[in-house]
């Protein structure tokens, strides 16, 4: 076996990679509650989600299997940048003086930068499959928006986007990257919905935000048989074809003889650190490791630490069925961060379940903190950082730094998602002295939990 000491990139032949995705339900003691009917407050069936999923996607989101194969073309696609790299921290463990090991799983290899087209891919190969000529969505930072319209031009599917009006004015050429791939990109709230024409009368609503723009998107979708939905996290069978990225770590660690001790990643809507953390969660059921999992979310979006259990809308309007899950209510609005991917109001159902059952742990971090981390980390790996997992960063050097004190030799894995190249204006707020800190008292975040739906 070569020796972890050795290596500073750990890569995977094409023949190594993964062909099968994970499904964590399998390995539950107990499943997540299922989404319901937010009408009748039945569970919502396979046909109620037929008019904005094709029919595969929605099976893989109520499958029970442990493993799904990945289709072969979704395989030839993955190989223009899977297997990703893992590295060793190397420069940045010696900046910091730490005893422990850094490692990360680079995704901003992919043509969109993150991790994203790494579901995007399936998602518009099994709408293709199913007939259908065009895919609505939101983007928050312009990362999901991106992967999507580029998996839609290699399918040959029209790609529409309602990108978050934060987003929209302040990253012109995540919106130009879009369209480079042929979509359609619209400011969200927009003035071609409902949703946004009603939301956006509402001055508190201008800078947009996540639940409004997936409303926009999902009222369009509804409305024409041949256009479907697309969600870029929260959902299972998103999830879980992230999980390819963690099934490959386990691969490159075991390669070098390595177990975590820490498992870190940012979490939006919880889709790259499903994608890294199942498969050792996996691993850890099982009894073969024991690392921590832990959650690191923006102090100014808190749902995990700071929401509430319940059953909520995932969008602003009240058109998507009601999930189980940490939230801050379905209208909170987050300051508009330069996190723009991590500004969602809830957490995907099965983190949240995985959270109740006591299998990972959660961390809320404020941004200047996290870009702090981040330049630290770009100045030593000499990759900037997307702001999203500069949350991991930061939480990372913390790490380090009691490894530091207590002599420890942690190994820690952490997600690097996605790459920042688009979100120097993020960087040039902070490196100025401009960035400030959330405004996180409790009172910020009560008026739109109380408006969360009573469901038992
Ligand atoms: C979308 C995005 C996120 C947030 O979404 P998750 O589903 O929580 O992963 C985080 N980082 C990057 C780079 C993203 O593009």
């Amino acid at each position: 076996m070569a020796n972890a000491k050795d290596f500073t990139k750990i890569l995977l032949d094409e023949s190594e990679m993964p062909t099968q995705w994970y499904n964590l339900i399998a390995d539950l003691p107990t499943p997540p509650p299922p989404p319901l009917h937010p009408g009748t407050l039945q569970p919502v069936g396979p046909q109620d989600l037929a008019p904005l999923f094709p029919m595969d996607l929605i099976m893989q989101e109520v499958t029970t299997d442990r493993y799904v194969d990945i289709p072969g073309e979704v395989l030839d696609v993955y190989k223009t940048w899977r297997p990703s790299p893992l590295y060793r921290a190397r420069r940045l463990e010696k900046a910091l003086g730490t005893p422990a090991r850094i490692y990360y799983k680079y995704e901003g290899v992919s043509p969109a930068g993150s991790h994203k087209p790494n579901t995007a891919v399936p998602q518009a190969f099994y709408n293709k499959k199913a007939g259908i000529k065009k895919i609505t969505t939101e983007t928050g930072a312009g990362q999901w928006g991106t992967a999507l319209s580029y998996a839609c031009a290699l399918f040959g599917i029209e790609c529409e986007v309602w990108q978050v009006g934060a987003s929209y004015d302040a990253k012109p050429y995540r919106r130009l990257m879009m369209e480079v791939f042929g979509a359609k990109v619209h400011r969200s709230p927009s003035n071609l919905t409902e949703a946004g024409r009603k939301l956006g009368a509402d001055p508190k609503n201008q800078s947009g935000s996540l639940g409004i723009a997936i409303s926009e998107a999902v009222e369009m979708a509804a409305k024409d048989p041949s256009t479907a939905y697309a969600l870029g996290s929260v959902l299972n069978h998103v999830l879980m074809h992230q999980t390819i990225i963690g099934e490959e770590a386990l691969k490159q660690l075991a390669k070098v003889g390595e177990t975590p001790d820490l498992l870190i990643g940012c979490t939006g809507g919880g889709s790259n650190f499903a994608g890294l953390s199942f498969p050792f969660m996996r691993e850890k059921l099982a009894g073969k490791m024991n690392p921590e999992i832990r959650a690191v979310e923006p102090a100014s979006c808190p749902s995990l630490t700071q929401g509430v259990y319940a059953y909520d809308f995932g969008d602003t309007a009240g058109m998507t069925p009601l999930m189980k899950m940490h939230t801050l209510g379905h209208d909170f609005i987050p300051d508009p961060i330069h996190a723009g991917g991590l500004r969602y109001h809830g957490m995907a159902p099965l983190i949240s379940h995985v959270y109740e059952l006591g299998l990972l742990t959660a961390q809320a971090v404020p941004q200047t903190e996290c870009f702090e981390a981040a330049v630290q980390f770009a100045r030593t790996e000499g990759i900037v950082p997307a702001p999203e997992p500069t949350h991991a960063i930061a939480v990372a050097i913390q790490e380090a730094l009691k490894a530091k004190e207590s002599g420890e030799e942690k190994v820690i894995l952490t997600a690097l998602c996605g790459h920042g190249h688009f979100d120097l204006a993020a960087y040039d707020n902070f490196l100025s002295g401009k960035m400030v800190d959330e405004n996180i008292t409790p009172e910020r975040f009560a008026e739109s939990i109380a408006k969360i739906p009573a469901v038992k």
